[in-house]
This record gives C-alpha cells, structure tokens and sequence, in this order.
C-alpha cells in the first residue's frame, strides 16, 4: 500500500465534525485527493475499525487504509 500523508493536506481542510475518534473534512480549496488526484468533497479520518456511511447516489469513495486509521474521500460523480 502506498503511503499516503495525509497530514500534508489536513491544513488544507477545513474541520467540520470531531467525534473524538473519527472526523470529518470538508474540502474547500479543491485539494486533490492522494488516491485519484482530482478533488474531493469531504475525508473522514477514522480510528474506529467499523464505520457506517450514507452515501447519496451519484457518490464515489476512495480509501485509504493506513496502519492506525483509515481516510475516506468522497467525490460527487459528474454525470
Ligand atoms: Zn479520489
């Protein structure tokens, strides 16, 4: 697995949501995604080994799966 820094990027975002052990990002600043390198709309950086998402259609996700924690970006799909 290639290592993703995301700590490179957390400045970038802004914090919406912390639940202590995971939390949300909102991506303002068109920020690339690390995995597909286009522009995500939001990350979730979790510690929680489970993590329920509802997605909206017209949704896509890529992960990353690090040692400690896992990165979702979401990315709106443009139809
Ligand atoms: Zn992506």
């Amino acid at each position: 697995m290639e290592n993703v820094d995301f700590d490179a990027i957390r400045h970038r975002v802004k914090l919406l949501e912390d639940t202590g052990d995971s939390r949300l990002f909102d991506n303002r600043d068109d920020v690339q995604c690390p995995v597909c390198e286009r522009p995500f709309d939001e990350a979730l950086e979790t510690e929680r080994r489970t993590e329920q998402l509802s997605p909206q259609s017209d949704l896509s996700f890529c992960l990353v799966n690090g040692t400690d924690k896992i990165i979702l970006f979401t990315h709106a799909t443009d139809s």
